[in-house]
């Protein structure tokens, strides 16, 4: 039995229960997969994760708010842990913990899957937070040509594209990264990625020039309208929101904790169980 769970504060909303059950009915996997809600400190967190892993479990996801945390906690991390500042993913190996960040490169599965070109792409993201900050260096290895990453607080971004380059500069496989104020994001690109947050408040107004073009649109949102994706759509882009990226991620995870990948049918039985 494979003992896994969800660390965070909300947490009754999460799916992720759902998710991880119909991936291991499909791989014919055992698997307890529970919420842990958890106060909103680190003293408490780190109190959580001990007397989880204490207790037998065998990994865990980090939700809001905890994902820095996480990392702060961690023996060992991932590259793409190491890049995001931020972990979703744990697990104990040698009296260690282990962290990695499978947030980015689930986004980058799920674009694969609908067929976008990221090879060589322009890729825009809106956004300066933690999703943006994780997201760039698995799009930089599936080979886009250039990111701009634009943020509401320009300064924001500006500090991402600062610690970014270096690290990027190491898989010599970076074109360029440039930060660029909301009002500059105009002209076209190939790929445009909302992670902001905007789209969980009342407030519909798109923070950018309408002169903005893309062929492919991605909210990381889902669960609910967007006006991005509204946009996007009217002007012709394919879009789509992130229910693909939350069962990517999740996808990853199972595989680090169980060793088993996961097929076509089983990502399509979990994005099913999601939306009930
Ligand atoms: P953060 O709180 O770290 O960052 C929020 C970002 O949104 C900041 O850049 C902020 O700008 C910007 N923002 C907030 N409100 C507005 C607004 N009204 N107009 C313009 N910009 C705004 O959040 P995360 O990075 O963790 O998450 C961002 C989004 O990505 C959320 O919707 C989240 O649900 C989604 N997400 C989806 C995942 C998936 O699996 N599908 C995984 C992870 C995240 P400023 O700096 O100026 O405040």
């Amino acid at each position: 039995m494979y003992h896994l769970a969800v660390v965070g504060n909300p947490i009754a909303h999460s799916r992720s229960p759902q998710i991880h059950h119909a991936f291991a009915r499909e791989a014919g996997l055992a698997v307890r997969y529970s919420r842990l809600l958890c106060p909103n400190d680190v003293d408490s967190f780190r109190a959580v994760v001990q007397a989880f892993f204490a207790g037998g479990g065998t990994g865990a996801n980090v939700t809001v708010p905890f994902k820095e945390m996480a990392y702060h906690l961690c023996d060992v991390l991932s590259p793409a842990a190491q890049s995001a500042g931020a972990v979703n993913t744990l697990w104990q190996q040698d009296g260690k913990l282990f962290g990695d960040n499978t947030d980015g490169k689930g986004l980058v599965n799920h674009i694969n899957q609908l067929g976008w070109q990221l090879t060589q792409a322009k890729v825009l993201i809106l956004g300066a937070g933690g999703a943006a900050r994780g997201v760039v260096l698995p799009l930089v290895m599936a080979g886009v040509s250039h990111i701009d990453i634009s943020n509401r607080t320009l300064s924001k971004a500006e500090t991402l594209v600062a610690e970014l380059t270096p690290m990027l500069a190491a898989t010599n496989s970076m074109g360029e990264l440039k930060s660029l104020p909301l009002q500059q994001c105009t002209g076209h690109y190939d790929v445009v990625i909302n992670a902001t947050s905007m789209g969980l408040s009342a407030e519909q107004t798109l923070p950018f020039s309408s002169q903005l073009i893309s062929d492919y649109a991605y909210d990381m949102m889902y669960g609910k309208p967007s006006a991005f994706l509204q946009h996007f759509s009217q002007i012709g882009a394919s879009v789509s929101d992130g229910l693909g990226m939350l069962i990517g991620q999740a996808a990853l995870s199972f595989t680090i904790w169980t060793g088993q990948n996961l097929s076509t049918q089983a990502i399509q039985a979990a994005t099913q169980a999601s939306q009930h």
